[in-house]
């Protein structure tokens, strides 16, 4: 096998960063609000693209500037890392403990450089600091990460960069001469240089990897979703409907559906305008939502057209939440057109029955509510 060429490793390396880095940029900026984290993940490319520089200018600039530059660029990277996992995982930054380390290490690199100058102390040092940040990553993601493909991805990405680091840091101790060195192109300090900058840059890959998993719950979740109201769509109902059908493990456990419509909802939009209209339709929303429980699902079947599903609740209860329901909507009008619910109220006849059917019966017994008057609740035979 020909020997790999270290310089055009790094020129490569030093592409796939700043191209890294853009990507990551650009899904910060389109995904500001929901995904968080993505930018110091990006400036973590620049810091490695920073190192590589620096590693290019070895033996033309003093090693007193190019080491320690080196090796706080590198492990400022993995520190942005670390944070960026943080952030992405709604976690607190931990700015604190990763500054120390960088200090922590800086120093000591500086002191065994300067004062007593001692490589394998050195690069006892550098492995220490980045053995600990790749364990925080690894702690992080596998701590509060999805189970899935990327996570483990990391883990063994991070766990492989522990083993080159914790080996290189061993062989200098050992050995304690310089054929370790980064300075020098001998065959270990070429082998450990090509394997971190594979695995760093197939570390970027998976942090985009993320991301893009990311964006795309949040975009299907959006097709799911009332964008006026917030709560569920029909789409994200018939969703919601299917997965409680395969995974309900108490499948005889009852099931009630309320049909909720708004009572002469035309007239409010005629005579205080449409968006007066969108108002109350929001309003009624988050009123069905505040009434409910957290596992209450609430849809917006169209127009002014609410369902509510109830899981583990029968008939009877479920007329009761429904009065509560109608009763205290009367005090949450302040400075919008009131109005009344007018509801029909479906249970569940077996776990296998269709959502199409129990919203029928539920529909039915709306239809009967508007008949007898509006403002009322009826139930399905
Ligand atoms: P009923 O008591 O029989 O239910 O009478 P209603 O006026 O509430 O029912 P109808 O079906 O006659 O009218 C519903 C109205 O809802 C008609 C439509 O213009 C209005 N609407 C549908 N979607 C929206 C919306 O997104 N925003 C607003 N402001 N109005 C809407
Ligand atoms: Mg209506
Ligand atoms: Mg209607």
């Amino acid at each position: 096998m020909r020997s790999l060429d270290i310089f055009t490793l790094l020129f490569v390396s030093a592409f796939v960063c700043i191209g890294q880095s853009i990507v990551m940029f650009s899904l910060h900026k389109s995904f500001n609000a929901e995904v968080r984290g993505v930018n110091y993940w990006a400036w973590a490319q620049l810091a490695m693209l920073l190192s590589i520089v620096l590693l290019a200018f070895r033996g033309i600039v003093s090693e007193a500037i190019i080491v320690p530059a080196y090796n706080d660029a590198l492990l400022t990277s993995t520190g942005l890392s670390v944070l960026g996992t943080e952030k992405f995982l709604d976690r607190r930054p931990s700015w604190r403990l990763i500054f120390t380390v960088l200090v922590a290490a800086s120093i000591g690199l500086m002191w065994w450089l300067v004062m007593t100058p001692h490589f394998s102390y050195r690069v006892g040092v550098y492995s220490v600091a980045a053995i600990f940040l790749y364990l925080r990553l690894i702690h992080v993601v596998w701590r509060h990460g999805e189970r899935n493909f990327a996570t483990y991805f990391l883990v063994s990405l991070m766990l492989l960069l522990a083993a080159t680091t914790l080996i290189r840091g061993a062989a200098a101790l050992t050995l304690g001469d310089e054929s370790v060195s980064l300075l020098n192109s001998t065959p270990l300090a070429t082998g450990y240089l090509a394997v971190n900058a594979i695995l760093v840059q197939l570390l970027g890959v998976v942090f985009v990897a993320m991301v893009a998993r990311r964006v795309h719950v949040i975009l299907d979740n959006r097709t799911k979703q009332d964008p006026l109201t917030g709560v569920l769509n029909r789409r994200g109902c018939e969703d919601y409907y299917r997965r409680l059908q395969l995974h309900d493990r108490h499948a005889d456990s009852p099931l009630t559906a309320v049909a909720v419509d708004i009572d002469f909802f035309k007239s409010i939009n005629d005579r205080h305008g449409h968006a007066a209209g969108d108002t109350v339709l929001v309003h009624v929303a988050s009123h069905l939502r505040q009434q409910l429980r957290e596992m209450d699902q609430v849809i917006r079947l169209g127009g002014e057209e609410f369902l509510a599903l109830l899981p583990g609740t029968n008939l009877d209860e479920a007329k009761k939440i429904a009065a509560r329901i109608q009763s205290t909507l009367v005090d949450t009008f302040y400075e919008i057109p009131s109005c009344t619910l007018s509801m029909g109220i479906a249970e569940r006849t077996m776990s296998t029955e269709s959502l199409e059917s129990i919203l029928e019966r539920a529909d039915a017994a709306l239809y009967q509510a508007k008949l007898n008057g509006r403002d009322r609740i009826e139930c399905a035979a």
